[in-house]
């Protein structure tokens, strides 16, 4: 997983602004939190929406050839049979004889418990699928599991949606949700969790066009990334060699990201061939193949899949954000970032508090919140407020003060270049809207001027 390399923020930062500001708190915090899990606060909750609104918008929104999907977390535990998840999603474990603590033995240098130096048992495989009821008995019966990924909802509906879409190939199913994996080696935050999200699509596409969509997948995620801001140069392929792929897998290649600990999988893009298809075809009976008009017959699509986390997508683009500079004489933590993923667009922050300023700014922020999210913000100096907006990546500060009464305008702030211009409060929601799709400060609105360059 990892190689030695640096990442410019500490974990420990990022966890604690994260804590600090409401973006990420640990599960259940009150009794004390449980491992690996965690929960989304108010500004987390809006980065994390604006992830997948993003992810969405690219792979479905923008393109013809993909349709949606929103399948349940509990399947038909068939499903994963089929899928080979009940025989093979494990990991090896050990168990020290001492202390009792478990360790993944893939993982582990030397033979002894890393703890507390005891003897290990030998490693037994551990499924990492969660398991429970369904109905009011708890029998073999009724077994289910949490899914460990969104993939198989969208295999299994191949054919529902090839007759509800009439879509040709190729095509893709995209779908965004809940997976759950009980890991055994946790850690590094949200990076690996017990439940987290999952952005998966799965391309369907004629055999012998497989490694042509591969390669083309692999290009358009890396540059999905780049398109919200992640440096180009903190993103590395990794092609899986032919001892590491799995099962199902023809090819493989992994998104790694430079994160705080070094450079891990932050997606993985697969070459499934026909194997989901043909395995679920075999298990349940159905043919699920595809009438080629052209060659007259039908045939099992093969399938690429692009398989993102939305966590570690969190995760990543708030490494990549994090800043820390001075700006108008004090030390700032700042989140450069990109405007369509800041929780916050805009501030309105008065001057002061007095009447009529504090009326006059609420009117203002009464009118941009149904376009953006903003937020109000008029307690303590305004260096402190433009700070609170800084460290939670608001692009842009809009401020109110007594000439604003007068001359009915206001100051922009931008809040990577500290710059600043004055415009017509008519007309500042059009004004925002164009700063926010990356128009130049300086390119100013009629009766705009430069107020701080
Ligand atoms: P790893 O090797 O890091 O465990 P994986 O290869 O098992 O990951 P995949 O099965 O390829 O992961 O899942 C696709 C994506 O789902 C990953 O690239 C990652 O972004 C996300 N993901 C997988 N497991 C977790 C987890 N436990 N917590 C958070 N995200 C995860």
């Amino acid at each position: 997983m990892t190689e030695p390399a640096k990442a410019k923020v500490e974990m420990e930062k990022l966890v604690s602004l994260c804590r600090r500001r409401g973006f990420i708190f640990p599960s259940s915090e009150i009794y004390g939190g449980l491992s690996s899990c965690w929960d989304y606060g108010p500004l987390g909750v809006e980065l994390k929406r604006n992830i997948k609104d993003a992810w969405w918008r690219a792979m479905v929104q923008q393109r013809d050839d993909i349709a949606g999907l929103d399948a349940s977390i509990l399947m038909h535990p068939q499903v994963w049979q089929a899928s080979g998840h009940v025989e093979g999603f494990s990991d090896p474990l050990v168990e020290c004889k001492g202390c009792h603590l478990r360790w993944r033995s893939d993982e582990l240098e030397g033979d002894k418990c890393p703890d507390c130096g005891g003897e290990l048992t030998e490693p037994r495989l551990f499924n990492l699928m969660f398991k429970t009821f369904v109905g009011p008995v708890e029998d073999e019966a009724g077994v289910v599991y949490l899914r460990p990924e969104t993939a198989q909802g969208m295999f299994v509906n191949f054919e529902n949606v090839l007759n509800t879409t009439r879509k040709r190939l190729p095509f893709g199913i995209a779908q965004i949700g809940k997976s759950f994996r009980n890991e055994v080696t946790t850690g590094n935050f949200i990076f690996r969790s017990r439940e987290f999200e999952q952005m998966e699509m799965e391309y369907f596409v004629k055999p012998g066009m497989d490694k042509q969509w591969f390669d083309y997948w692999v290009e358009e995620r890396v540059n999905w990334y780049v398109s919200l801001g992640i440096k180009r140069e903190n993103l590395k392929l990794r092609p899986h060699t032919k001892e590491e792929l799995a099962h199902y897998a023809r090819e493989c290649s992994d998104i790694n990201y430079l994160f705080p600990m070094g450079w891990a999988e932050l997606e993985g893009i697969a070459n499934r061939g026909d194997f989901d298809l043909v395995q679920h075809a075999s298990s349940s009976g159905k043919g699920l193949s595809y009438y080629d008009e052209e060659a007259k017959e039908h045939i099992v699509p093969y399938i690429i899949e692009p398989s993102a986390g939305v966590d570690r997508t969190f995760l990543a683009l708030l490494c990549d954000a994090y800043d820390e500079d001075e700006a108008e004489g004090e030390k700032r933590v700042l989140l450069h970032l990109h405007p369509d993923i800041a929780p916050i667009k805009a501030a309105v922050l008065p001057l002061s508090r007095k009447e009529p300023l504090a009326s006059f700014a609420k009117e203002i922020y009464a009118d941009l919140r149904p376009q953006f999210m903003v937020q109000y913000d008029d307690a303590q100096s305004i260096g402190r407020r433009y700070r609170r907006q800084d460290e939670i990546g608001t692009p842009f500060c809009v401020t109110a003060d007594f000439e604003s009464l007068e001359d009915k305008q206001v100051t922009i702030r931008e809040r990577d270049s500290l710059r600043q211009i004055r415009v017509p409060i008519e007309g500042l929601e059009v004004t925002l809207r164009a700063k926010l799709s990356g128009e130049d400060l300086f390119i100013l609105p009629e009766g705009g001027k430069i107020w701080k360059e």
